[in-house]
């Protein structure tokens, strides 16, 4: 008896849909990649490399409702007119992360979260990696999942994982989930409605077991009161920094305090390489997992204490003057922004701004109160700034390029200052992305 070839179309042809399409091909898959937008000759040029049948520019709607299976690119939201056709016709649709998981059989670490994804995923790779793991690191960083499931042969993989790739999922069944915290974000995509943003988060337990472990931030609000009315099969291992837990991660005395099958593990927070309220919890967390996977105390310990920021995140750019500059543009949320002021003991000039996607600045009222003496304004629209803050610092400037911007909080900046470049906004107004925004903040430090 023959089997027909199964057809998948993959929508989107960026990492992981050009990921998913070397996969489905080495899997027998008769494939066909459609992007809507132009393709990236590198991307092109993989696709060519491996005789894969793409198209930009456009969606083959023929070629893509004939498809038995389709992959959709974390980037296209479910109202896009072809996700709708292919609803209504009844074609299964499934993520990168529920593709690649069906054909691996490498233990799963999937770490989401509203903040700080990307420095849980790759503080908890480095501690496997240093102790001699074979692992591999995928998400949204470095060379997709599904790419390596395709060609690599981990024995684990620590994934980076959105709510956007959590919502097509079926079957995805990490061995260890993390639940950083929850905060809105990203609402446009949810029928701006909180609950659907959160039920899209909680999807990352939704076939788990009790083989398996799911570690969740306890002090965070959101997921403690979902806790109260979610079932969870797996074993749910707590970490908090407001009181002490039986399993879980705990801080005792400024130890960060991690008790796990019976045994304790324990870490003065100020030998973790890594600082802030918002980095021992990611500590705690990677952690977690690094003891559950039966890592050394000691190779822990190393790992903590050897790690760096990453780049844009809290970054230590230079101090003239002595004024420190901190490049903290990952923060495009107003979340992120309370954790970078509440690291930081200094008086503050802040840079702040950009796409503000619906801002409540209640939070950041007492931080900037206490800290903040000088907001440098920067962006095409700072009515939400000012209409925040005005009564809580002393200064406020609005500026439209990033050269200008630090200039300014040179200018007001005293001896023993912080200049703390974290907007708490998006980035296209004035820059390509967080990055092009980081990156011109450093040059125009260095050129003071
Ligand atoms: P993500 O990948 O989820 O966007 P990142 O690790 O890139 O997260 O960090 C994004 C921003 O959030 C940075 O400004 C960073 O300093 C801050 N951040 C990091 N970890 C946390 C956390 N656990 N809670 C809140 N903010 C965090």
């Amino acid at each position: 008896m023959t089997t027909k070839t199964q057809k998948i179309a993959i929508l989107g042809a960026a990492e992981s849909g050009v990921g998913a399409a070397i996969l489905a091909t080495q899997q027998g898959f008769d494939v066909w990649v459609s992007d809507y937008s132009q393709i990236q000759p590198k991307h092109k040029e993989c696709l060519n490399k491996y005789n894969i049948n793409w198209e930009e520019g456009n969606h083959s709607e023929e070629a893509i409702l004939d498809a038995h299976l389709v992959m959709k690119s974390p980037g296209i939201p479910e109202n896009a007119d072809i996700i709708q056709k292919i609803r209504k016709k009844g074609i299964a649709v499934v993520s990168e992360i529920e593709f690649a998981s069906r054909y691996t059989d490498a233990f799963i670490i999937a770490i989401t979260g509203s903040n700080g994804k990307t420095t849980a995923t790759s503080l908890t790779y480095k501690i496997l990696k240093d102790a001699g793991l074979n692992v591999g690191v995928a998400g949204n960083i470095g060379v997709s999942f599904a790419q390596q499931v395709a060609t690599q042969q981990f024995d684990y993989y620590v994934l980076e994982v959105s709510s956007f790739q959590l919502d097509d999922i079926d079957s995805f069944k990490p061995n260890i989930s993390v639940l950083l915290n929850i905060t809105p974000d990203h609402l446009d995509r949810y029928d701006y409605k909180f609950e659907n943003y959160l039920a899209a988060k909680f999807k990352i337990t939704q076939n788990q077991n009790d083989d398996n472990l799911f570690i969740y931030c306890q002090d965070d609000k959101s997921i403690a009161s979902s806790l109260i009315t979610k079932k969870i099969h797996a074993q749910s291992i707590p970490f908090t920094l407001e009181n002490e837990v039986g399993e879980g991660a705990y801080l005792q005395n400024n130890e960060l305090t991690i008790n796990l099958k019976k045994k304790v593990f324990t870490m003065s927070i100020n030998e973790i390489g890594i600082k802030g309220k918002h980095n021992i919890y990611n500590s705690m967390a990677a952690s977690i997992v690094a003891r559950a996977v039966d890592i050394k105390k000691e190779s822990i310990r190393e790992s903590l204490a050897d790690f760096k920021n990453l780049e844009h995140r809290m970054e230590k750019v230079l101090k003239i003057g002595g004024v420190e500059f901190i490049n903290d543009s990952k923060a495009t949320n107003v979340n992120s922004t309370w954790y970078a002021l509440e690291s930081i003991q200094n008086p503050v000039v802040w840079i702040a701004g950009g796409v503000d996607k619906g801002n409540d600045y209640e939070v950041l009222k007492s931080l900037v109160r206490a800290k903040v003496h000088t907001v440098i304004c920067l962006g095409n629209d700072s009515r939400n700034l000012h209409e925040a803050f005005s009564h809580q610092t002393d200064l406020m400037i609005n500026v439209h390029d990033m050269k200008e911007a630090v200039r300014i909080a040179n200018h007001f900046a005293n001896k023993g200052d912080a200049v703390l470049l974290s907007p708490a906004c998006a980035s296209f107004d004035l820059f390509e992305n967080y990055e092009d925004r980081g990156n011109q903040f450093k040059e125009s430090v260095r050129n003071l």
